[in-house]
């Protein structure tokens, strides 16, 4: 299983970048977790949008489905060039209805998935928690059984969390605010509570994410090491971990 960084930023893009979106491939399956502003421009200088298998949602915040819509208008267009019929599944929560029901298009259609159980798409199977956040949101822990990926997707820190990521081979950890901070209103984490989480979940490798637009981001990689010993990189497209 690969993971590559799509987007990384909160948000929104700044040049040249996205906001969340990571795409994971295994065997030729390729599924695209988050699909924020800009993902489906930078996502093409890797894959045509009508090679993804599935796209699997963690909230409907703008900076992680802004390129929902752009995605079925490409789909619709590339099956009246190609003159296919390829419907491509997008997975979401059911807790915000409306949101659920714009998933479905002429070439896309949503498809719920329940929290409580495991999603099996393809090679790749994944699990959800519900995390703490203005809005219904589901960290993912994506497995192929051989190595183990947890996506925090957006969340202020709580202790399940350390359950949730227990081991994980790499841990994808939103990274909104500096040491000292409080992201607890806004529903987000510092470097420190991401460096806390890795530290206490004994992860292989850590990845800053939903970087802020201010202050300098490297800082939050120093913040963090003072807390986890192991590998840490500050989230950038192209950024990849596996094989
Ligand atoms: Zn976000
Ligand atoms: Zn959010």
């Amino acid at each position: 299983m690969q993971i590559s960084t799509i987007g990384y930023w909160g948000a929104y893009p700044e040049a040249e970048s996205a906001t969340s979106s990571y795409l994971v491939s295994k065997d030729g399956f390729h599924c695209l977790i988050d699909c924020g502003s800009g993902a489906l421009s930078r996502l093409q200088r890797r894959l045509n949008p009508t090679q993804l298998d599935a796209i699997v949602l963690s909230h409907y915040h703008h900076d992680h489905v802004a390129d929902i819509g752009p995605m079925q208008y490409a789909m619709l267009v590339q099956n009246a060039i190609h003159q296919t019929n390829k419907i491509l599944p997008i997975y979401g929560h059911q807790e915000e209805a409306e949101k659920f029901a714009n998933l479905s298009h002429q070439s896309t259609i949503g498809i719920a998935y329940d929290p409580a159980h495991t999603l099996i798409l393809g090679p790749l199977t994944f699990q959800f928690l519900k995390t703490k956040h203005p809005v219904p949101c589901y960290a993912m822990r994506i497995s192929d059984g051989e190595k183990t990926i947890v996506y925090t997707a957006d969340t202020s820190y709580f202790e399940e969390l350390i359950t949730f990521c227990k081991g994980a081979d790499l841990l994808i950890a939103e990274c909104s605010f500096y040491e000292g901070m409080d992201g607890s209103g806004p529903g987000h984490m510092t470097s420190e509570e991401c460096g806390k989480l890795a530290r206490d979940a004994g992860v292989g490798e850590l990845w800053l994410t939903h970087l802020p637009h201010f202050g300098d981001t490297m800082k939050l990689k120093v913040e963090a090491e003072q807390l986890f010993n192991g590998p840490i990189k500050l989230a950038e497209e192209d950024l990849s971990y596996g094989s």
